[in-house]
């Protein structure tokens, strides 16, 4: 069966598929090839699709072509062990709003949040991209005649302004929660988010609870990219999951919600089902011992019922 146009008809379990799976063939399980287009759509029965020409055969609605290797490998498994480092003052705000918080990309204290690369190198990312954009201009579908290299010129000048442009207002528009991935309490965690005299707690779920709280399969959830800007730039897609490599001991994973239209907004609130993301708060190490308590009636009082736990670093050792 020939499939015809794309229809960018993406239902919630394509959508789902498609985030599990960049560079498997998800019928067959082959390998997909680096720079050769798969498929996203559906088959006869209305099933989900993410293939390779290997299956393509099997898909009678064709919803996208999907270029992965522009997407940096962001999976997060849906058993991977999240944190949430917080301050006292956070943890109260979670259960008075029952709501997690995502904070605006431009807000987040990193000044390379969804940046491309250093400022310095810019000439050749441009170089780069140019070329990209002049061979993708010159080899669009539909022309018989080859093109003026004027209008190749421009269209390759236009499109580069458009993708700075773009991930400018990305900055502005992306709204990011944070967690750290680890199947293990993080000592340097707590100092950096808890440092004494500070309290607060760590909160703990997985990916898969996550996921499943915010509830939204449009909330992107994965792990960020520790990018050496000196020898790598961030492609234009998805770059808000690509930091710098000297902030890769945050071993992040994030949720984030594009293409908000916060703006003013410096942060947005999603409802979640504390109880049922939550597996567990965590006492930092580092509270007098009045804390727990204090986090127990605490979370009382707002109605929430969650295992309060000693951190491990205060386990006792011996010899
Ligand atoms: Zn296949």
């Amino acid at each position: 069966m020939s499939i015809g146009q794309s229809t960018g008809r993406f239902n919630e379990s394509l959508l789902k598929l498609r985030a599990r799976s960049y560079d498997n063939c998800q019928s067959c399980g082959q390998k997909l090839p680096r720079e050769v287009a798969c498929y996203a759509g559906y088959d006869a029965e209305g099933g989900p699709l993410y293939v390779g020409d290997c299956c393509k055969h099997l898909m009678v609605e064709l919803v996208s072509h999907i270029y992965w290797w522009w997407e940096n490998d962001r999976r997060c498994e849906p058993e991977t062990s999240l944190w949430r480092y917080m301050d006292f003052a956070k943890f109260v705000a979670l259960l008075e709003s029952r709501s997690l918080y995502f904070s605006r990309a431009d807000n987040l204290g990193d000044l390379f949040e969804g940046a491309a690369g250093f400022a310095d190198r810019r000439a050749e990312w441009d170089a780069f991209y140019l070329e990209y954009f002049r061979e993708s201009v010159r080899t669009a579908p539909g022309r018989t005649e080859p093109l003026a290299t004027e209008y190749v010129e421009r269209e390759a000048a236009r499109l580069l302004k458009e993708i700075s442009l773009v991930g400018e207002r990305e900055r502005r528009t992306t709204f990011v929660s944070c967690w750290h991935a680890n199947g293990v309490e993080s000592e340097a965690l707590w100092r950096l988010y808890c440092p004494p005299p500070v309290i607060g707690v760590a909160v703990q779920t997985t990916a898969a609870l996550l996921t499943d709280a915010l509830g939204d399969p449009k909330i992107k959830i994965g792990r960020v990219q520790y990018v050496d800007f000196r020898k790598a730039f961030a492609g234009f897609h998805d770059r808000i999951f690509w930091k710098r490599k000297s902030l890769s001991h945050e071993m992040e994973v994030r949720a984030a919600i594009a293409h908000h239209d916060g703006k003013e907004a410096v942060g947005v609130l999603r409802v979640v089902d504390i109880e049922k993301m939550v597996t567990s708060v965590v006492a930092s190490p580092f509270a007098p011992s009045w804390f727990i308590p204090l986090v127990k009636s605490t979370m009382e009082r707002f109605g929430v019922s969650l295992p309060v736990i000693h951190s491990e670093l205060l386990a006792e050792p011996f010899f």
